[in-house]
C-alpha cells in the first residue's frame, strides 16, 4: 500500500505550495509540510488517527 498524493498528510497542502519532506512508515510512504514536522517530533500524540499507533510514539524530550 502507498500513498500516491505527494501532499501534508495533516494538512493536505500539496507540494506545488509548501515543501513536503518525505517519510516512510510502515511500509507506507508519507509526505509532512514544514509546519507539521515538528508536531511529528514534539507531539505524535496529537496525529492519533492521522498515523498508525500515533499514540505509542515518544515525543522528543523537551
Ligand atoms: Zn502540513
Amino acid at each position: 500500500m502507498k500513498n500516491i498524493n505527494p501532499n501534508c498528510f495533516v494538512c493536505n497542502q500539496p507540494q506545488s505550495e509548501v515543501p513536503l519532506i518525505q517519510f516512510q512508515y510502515k511500509d507506507i510512504e508519507y509526505h509532512v509540510c514544514p509546519e507539521h514536522l515538528p508536531i511529528m517530533i514534539h507531539s505524535p500524540q496529537k496525529l492519533t488517527g492521522l498515523l498508525p499507533d500515533a499514540e505509542k510514539l515518544k515525543p522528543h524530550n523537551q
